[in-house]
C-alpha cells in the first residue's frame, strides 16, 4: 500500500499536467459517475490536494474528484494522445489540450461538492496529513497525549489514519527506530522529551521520504551505501525489511515483529521498550 509520500508525489505529477488547464475531454468509467462527465468538461483544475492516502483533484466549478487508490489504484500522466501501456482497467481519464491524467484500477472514486466533502466518512475520520506543511512538533505531541491515543501502543497508532493520515508501514518502522521507541510502548509511558523526539522524527522522516522518493535513511548514510554499490531497496531504509541484518546504530541484528497483519522491524537494543 503506498504511503503518504508516494500519494503526494503521484498528486504532484497529476498537478503538473492538469493545474491551470481546461479539461477538454473526460471519461468516468464507474457506476454513478458517468453523469458528471459533462459537468467536468470545460472546467479547470485548480489544485490537487492529498489527505493521507486520498487524492482530491479540485475543479473551478466547485466539484472535487475524490480518489483513494487502496492497494491497486494507480495514476498515470501522459502527453496526448499517448496512453499508458497497462492491462489495468481505466477508471478516470482527464484530458487537457496537451496532456492526460489517467487513473487505473481504483474503485474508490467519487465526485463531491464542498458539502459532501465535509461530510465524507473517510475524510471526516482521518487525522491531519503527515505532510501538511502547517503540521508541527507541538501539534503531534498534543495528539500523542490526547485521550483517544495516549494509551494505545505506538505500533498500532502509527498505522492508524485517524491519528496521522498518510502514515504507513515503512514509515512506522523507520520513525520508531529513529526515536528509539518500541512499538509496544504507549505515549503515556514515554517521557516528555521522548515524545518531542518522536514528533520531530515523524515530521523529518515523512518529509525526507517525500523529497527523496522513499529514502528514509539520512542523506549522508544513503549516499555512502549507494557508493558501496547497494541498490535502492537496500540503501533506502534504516530498519524496514532488514531482518537479521546488523543495526546501523549498534550492530545488533534487526528483528521482525508481527503487529496485526503487518510486519514492524526493530532493533531490540536501540528500542528496548
Ligand atoms: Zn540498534
Amino acid at each position: 500500500m503506498p504511503e503518504g509520500p508516494e500519494i503526494r508525489r503521484a498528486a504532484d505529477a497529476v498537478a503538473r499536467v492538469l493545474v491551470g488547464h481546461e479539461i477538454v475531454d473526460v471519461s468516468l468509467h464507474l457506476p454513478g459517475l458517468k453523469r458528471f462527465e459533462k459537468r467536468l468538461r470545460a472546467a479547470t483544475v485548480t489544485v490537487v490536494d492529498t489527505r493521507g492516502k486520498a487524492m482530491l483533484t479540485r475543479f473551478d466549478n466547485g466539484l472535487t474528484l475524490y480518489s483513494h487508490n487502496q492497494l491497486y489504484g494507480r495514476w498515470y500522466t501522459t502527453r496526448r494522445p499517448r496512453l499508458p501501456r497497462t492491462r489495468r482497467q481505466q477508471r478516470v481519464a482527464l484530458h487537457t489540450a496537451t496532456h492526460s491524467a489517467l487513473l487505473y484500477s481504483a474503485s474508490d472514486v467519487e465526485i463531491l461538492t464542498a458539502t459532501q466533502e465535509a461530510r465524507h466518512p473517510f475524510l471526516k475520520r482521518i487525522g491531519p496529513d503527515i505532510l501538511d506543511p502547517s503540521l508541527d512538533k507541538a501539534a503531534i505531541v498534543e495528539r500523542l497525549l490526547a485521550a483517544a491515543f495516549r494509551n494505545r501502543a505506538l505500533g498500532g497508532l502509527y498505522l492508524d489514519q485517524s491519528f496521522l493520515a498518510g502514515n504507513g508501514n515503512y514509515l512506522r518502522s523507520e520513525i520508531l527506530w529513529s526515536a528509539g521507541l518500541h512499538p509496544k510502548q504507549r505515549p503515556a509511558d514515554v517521557p516528555a522529551a521522548g515524545l518531542v523526539r518522536l514528533a520531530a522524527d515523524t515530521l523529518a522522516i515523512a518529509r525526507r521520504s517525500y523529497r527523496t522518493r522513499g529514502v528514509t535513511a539520512p542523506p549522508k548514510a544513503a549516499r555512502e551505501r549507494k557508493a558501496l554499490g547497494m541498490r535502492y531497496e537496500q540503501y533506502r531504509f534504516q530498519v524496514y525489511g532488514r531482518s537479521d541484518a546488523p543495526c546501523y546504530s549498534c550492530g545488533t541484528p534487526i528483528e521482525r515483529l508481527d503487529s496485526g497483519s503487518r510486519a514492524v522491524f526493530i532493533c531490540p537494543e536501540c528500542q528496548p521498550g
